[in-house]
């Protein structure tokens, strides 16, 4: 499809790009922001400009804390079940609307259709579980140990929350932090990834149509995020910040928000261990790698990132894992028969390249994939490495793409100590038939979140998050919510 069918498909769904780039989403209105510079949108599929959004200046980013600050009283007070209905309404809308958010993220971001698909149930999902969650909200009253008073804890909304998302989950990231905001009752300033806008402003427009009241969800573009950021965390207004994207960014701004002291949540980078050990059942490791692999071409930070293998199992681990990477097919994500989408931009596709030729320069084996194919879009095809060196930049930096680097391991303790060896700690996945095995390995491992015997760790019910230099705080579960309130405790003679 080239680019015309593939925006004339669009249209036919309802969702037209029009609709996602009219301009900054402030105060339930669409303006032009302040500069003259307009953000171009590329597919990654095709580098053609899909359209151009508004770039916001810092007194567009003081216009939207202005809406998140006149909307926050009476959101605050506004009962609990009839936020949670709003919430729900945003779940039935987003369902009844996959299609076209699917095909839209699948356009601005190169996911595969089947990849897009999936996020979008993962991101309204958010909004099913919020929903849940807004009306039980639960506090405590007790007795206090000395008898003379009562203890009361109620869990009152945080205030204004900055939340900032990264361009591979353009519709999860965002629900991940919105609805558990709306449940807990803040009023949010979303600034998404400028690779990825138009699906946050696709969102924003259903979330008006749901019944949020304007002022509740902003979201604002721009090209200058540090200055932007830097001005919305030093408003006094502001009481929290939500950040998903990289350690490196994560760090800058944790620096930014102790001026304020900002209470922050943050999911970082991964580097996840992938440990198939001999007695694992090898069509559920090969089927929980390819996914906990190649889910979003890698585009992931769960992703897998080192693959180790027990002597017993690796050759025929090996040889499978590369007969289904060989034969993924590969192109534009809205292509409904593409398995492997692009990357997000060229310099993705150049930083992979880079990893991959210096693993093979320390020793490593491509047996499939392991060359940036010529030709348009930001391709990388699905690659296997075999004896990757422990001292390969990709054994410590995430590789957020197609590539499968494989080691060989012969005991436990040796694979704890090489998945433990990393500054990140967010995902890791276990295959082993042994369960108590699987669950032993499973707490010796420094990581988030730990799949035994699956590939896909990620679900609303849950909390997700990191440890070590992955994150701060749990999205999700009933954790997630808790982390846009402030514990109130009100000492009580009665
Ligand atoms: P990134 O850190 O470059 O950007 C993330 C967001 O921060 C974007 O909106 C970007 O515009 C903004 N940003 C960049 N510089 C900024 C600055 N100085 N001040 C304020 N905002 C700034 O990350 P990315 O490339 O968009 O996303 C990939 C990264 O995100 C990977 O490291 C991946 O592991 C991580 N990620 C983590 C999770 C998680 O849940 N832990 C989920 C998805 C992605």
């Amino acid at each position: 499809m080239n680019v015309a069918a593939r925006t004339t498909a669009l249209d036919t769904t309802g969702l037209d790009l029009e609709t996602c780039s009219k301009g900054l989403f402030i105060g339930g209105e669409w303006l032009e922001g302040h500069g003259a510079y307009r953000i171009p949108v590329v597919d990654p599929s095709t580098e053609a400009i899909l359209t151009h959004v508004a770039n916001a200046d810092l007194d567009d980013a003081a216009a939207a804390v202005d809406a998140a600050a006149k909307a926050a009283p009476g959101w605050a007070a506004t009962a609990p079940r009839k936020r949670s209905e709003i919430l729900r309404r945003c779940f039935e809308l987003m369902t009844e609307r996959s299609e076209a958010l699917a095909l839209l993220i699948s356009l601005e971001n190169g996911k595969a259709l089947r990849d897009a698909r999936g996020e979008v149930a993962y991101a309204a999902e958010f909004f099913r579980w919020n929903a849940e969650e807004a009306v039980r909200i639960a506090g405590d009253f007790g007795r206090a140990p000395a008898g003379a008073n009562h203890i009361v804890v109620e869990y009152q909304p945080i205030g204004i929350c900055v939340l900032i998302t990264p361009w591979n989950f353009p519709a999860a990231m965002a629900t991940r932090k919105i609805a558990p905001a709306l449940a807990a009752g803040c009023t949010v300033v979303l600034k998404p990834a400028t690779e990825t806008p138009l699906t946050a402003y696709a969102l924003a427009a259903l979330y008006k149509e749901a019944g949020v009241p304007d002022g509740v969800v902003n979201v604002i573009t721009t090209s200058t995020p540090g200055p932007v950021t830097s001005a919305m965390l030093a408003d006094p207004r502001v009481r929290k910040l939500s950040f998903t994207g990289s350690t490196g960014v994560g760090r800058t701004l944790l620096a930014e928000a102790a001026k304020t002291v900002l209470s922050c949540s943050m999911e970082l980078g991964g580097n996840a261990p992938l440990i198939v050990f001999d007695d694992a059942d090898l069509e559920t490791a090969i089927e929980g790698a390819m996914v906990a692999k190649m889910r979003n071409a890698g585009e992931a930070c769960t992703a897998a990132n080192r693959i180790y293998v027990q002597s017993g199992i690796y050759d025929s681990f090996v040889a499978a894992l590369t007969k289904r990477m060989e034969a993924l097919a590969i192109g534009a994500g809205s292509d409904p028969a593409t398995e492997c989408g692009p990357m997000i931009t060229a310099k993705a596709v150049i930083k992979i390249d880079e990893l991959v030729r210096d693993a093979v320069d320390r020793g490593a084996k491509a047996l499939c994939g392991g060359a940036k194919p010529a030709g348009t879009g930001f391709y990388y095809p699905p690659t296997v490495l075999i004896d990757v060196p422990a001292d390969a930049e990709m054994t410590h930096e995430e590789i957020f793409g197609p590539v499968a680097p494989i080691t060989k391991f012969h005991t436990e303790d040796e694979v704890i100590a090489k998945a433990n060896n990393t500054e990140y700690g967010l995902a890791a996945y276990v295959f082993t038939k042994d369960i108590g095995r699987g669950l032993k390995v499973s707490r010796r491992i420094e990581a988030g979140m730990v799949a035994l015997n699956r590939g896909l760790v990620s679900d609303p019910a849950a909390p997700f998050g990191g440890m070590k230099q992955s994150g701060l705080g749990r999205e999700g579960g009933q954790h997630g919510v808790l982390e846009f309130t402030e514990p109130q405790y009100i000492a009580v003679t009665l």
